[in-house]
């Protein structure tokens, strides 16, 4: 697809083939209830030390597996290794390395259930968002895996006669890789696979909610022929991840996360006068906004504003949570939301019937609860959710303005303001104004607003008549500017190049 003709995105399962179905739930009975066992390795090598328990978001009293985390020690030995097998990966083909990433994206398809049967227990994600994690892992292999081998190849410029000019790509040297826990393998896989395809040793550092699907995704790239060397696997809290943008050892970071920690990482690259500059590619939060005009379809606005606020619990990046709805028509689609949220099902996500699962752990939890608490003078509505379990209820809460969303909530929790006809552009302005620019929603059926808004506003995804989440690999490049991030766009033709060198060579004939 797009600038790679010939790609094919992953296909992903059909739920709605009974066998299939079957197959699933099977596997996620049998393999969740297995302990799962993950280890930081440093050289494929399993390191020692204490074990910690990793829960299951929808039940935390019940432990998925346990997970023994790097040491400092661990860290600078991973560091050490990585450097020395820098020169050695730069050099190797990067017909190779593209063949490695096509290899490890056969084995997540091979492993699929078991990858889903992790996403499920672990990350607490419904059965539908789990089948799509897969797949867009899958399709980072094999998009960058693609875009390397044209991107990398040596080029001849022109130059005056009797002069051969040529631009090469390479390694810049040992890339830290952190990722979050809201897409704990296509995340993770898509920044380790950038970074080791473009030439880099890579130093992967999960989060701490998450290491046991990305221990998998490490021993599958091992096997996929990515040297142990060249990957390492240093699961752990922030102290780890300061001890990697601390040292003078990391060439690049491709980080994704709060806009809080990516600024901190930047401090951190850039505390030491003696270290080279090196790049920072971070993906960070949002205040993600939808415009309704009163031509919109109501229908079509409803569901999509339930998929984009509270699938996923609304724990991805590129989540609504402020939708402003033109006044003529905001009580008729409020009242049609009200209707939708009902019909909602909150559970346990390894039931297929569950369309909200909980959210990651208490500290989320205690903190989105203490905000829609604060905020009962304002609830429109809301839902009951489940007893046990880190449940947030899909809640719809009335603003005055669109100053007063105070903060990027991260979970199923949505605001909504008015307004008026002719405010437009002081709509997209103020929602510019906030300084953020990830994803932003359009519904409207005049073709003069939608070219309005293309041109006014400032986010790197912007979505008209459809929902804002969800964005394709090699279709819908995605990422954010402003305190939304630093881009290049993950899954996007520009990500590549932003992980390697490029060296000029003239030679006179
Ligand atoms: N790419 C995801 C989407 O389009 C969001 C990624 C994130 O949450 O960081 O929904």
């Amino acid at each position: 697809a797009g600038l790679f003709p010939g790609r094919i995105n992953s296909q992903g399962l059909d739920l709605n083939d009974q066998t299939t179905l079957d197959a699933t739930l099977s596997a996620i009975a049998e393999i969740g209830a297995k302990p799962h066992a993950a280890t930081a390795l440093v050289s494929g090598q399993a390191v020692s030390g204490t074990a910690r328990a990793v829960v299951r978001p929808a039940d935390p009293s019940q432990p998925i597996g346990t997970v023994i985390e790097a040491s400092s020690d661990d860290v600078a030995r991973a560091l050490i290794a990585a450097d020395a097998a820098a020169d050695r990966w730069a050099a190797t083909p990067v017909e190779e390395r593209a063949a490695c990433l096509e290899r490890l994206a056969d084995l997540l398809e091979a492993h699929r259930l078991e990858l889903m049967v992790l996403c499920v227990h672990e990350a607490g994600k419904t059965i539908g968002d789990a089948v799509a994690e897969i797949r867009e892992a899958v399709d980072f292999c094999r998009y960058y895996a693609v875009n390397a081998r044209e991107q990398f190849r040596p080029v001849s410029l022109p130059g005056p006669t009797g002069e051969l000019n040529e631009l090469r790509l390479t390694g810049r040297g040992t890339f830290a890789c952190i990722s979050p826990w809201n897409f704990p393998l296509a995340i993770f896989i898509g920044q380790v696979t950038a970074a080791l395809v473009a030439g880099n040793p890579v130093v992967a550092k999960p989060a701490p909610q998450t290491p046991l699907i990305a221990f998998r995704a490490v021993q599958l790239a091992h096997e996929a022929g990515i040297p142990a060397d060249v990957l390492h696997f240093l699961p752990g809290g922030p102290d780890v991840g300061a001890a990697l943008t601390a040292s003078a050892a990391v060439h690049g970071v491709a980080f994704t996360g709060s806009t809080g920690t990516a600024r901190a990482i930047a401090r951190s690259l850039l505390s030491d006068d003696s270290r080279p500059l090196v790049p920072l590619i971070a993906e960070t939060g949002g205040l993600n906004a939808m415009i309704v005009d009163s031509t919109a379809l109501p229908e079509q606005v409803v569901g999509d504003v339930v998929t984009s606020a509270f699938r996923s619990a609304g724990q991805r990046c590129s989540a609504l949570r402020l939708l402003i709805v033109q006044e003529d028509v905001a009580d008729r689609i409020i009242h049609m939301l009200k209707g939708a949220m009902d019909a909602l099902v909150l559970g346990d996500p390894a039931d297929i019937r569950t369309d909200v699962g909980p959210v990651i752990d208490a500290s989320a939890h205690n903190k989105l609860l203490a905000y829609r608490q604060s905020m009962k003078a304002q609830w429109i509505h809301t839902l009951e959710a489940p007893h046990t379990g880190l449940f947030v209820p899909p809640t719809l809460i009335r603003l005055n303005a669109i100053e007063d969303l105070s903060q990027e909530w991260f979970g199923p929790i949505l605001h909504v303001v008015s307004w008026k006809a002719g405010e437009l552009d002081s709509v997209v302005a103020r929602i510019n104004a906030r300084g953020y620019g990830l994803t932003m929603g359009l519904h409207s059926r005049v073709a003069e607003t939608a070219e309005r808004v293309k041109s006014l506003a400032k986010v790197g995804n912007l979505y008209v008549n459809r929902s804002m989440i969800g964005a394709v690999v090699g279709s819908q490049p995605f990422g954010g500017e402003g305190l939304s991030g630093t881009g290049p766009k993950a899954g996007g033709p520009h990500y590549l190049l932003r992980f390697a060198s490029e060296r000029t060579v003239s030679v006179d004939t």
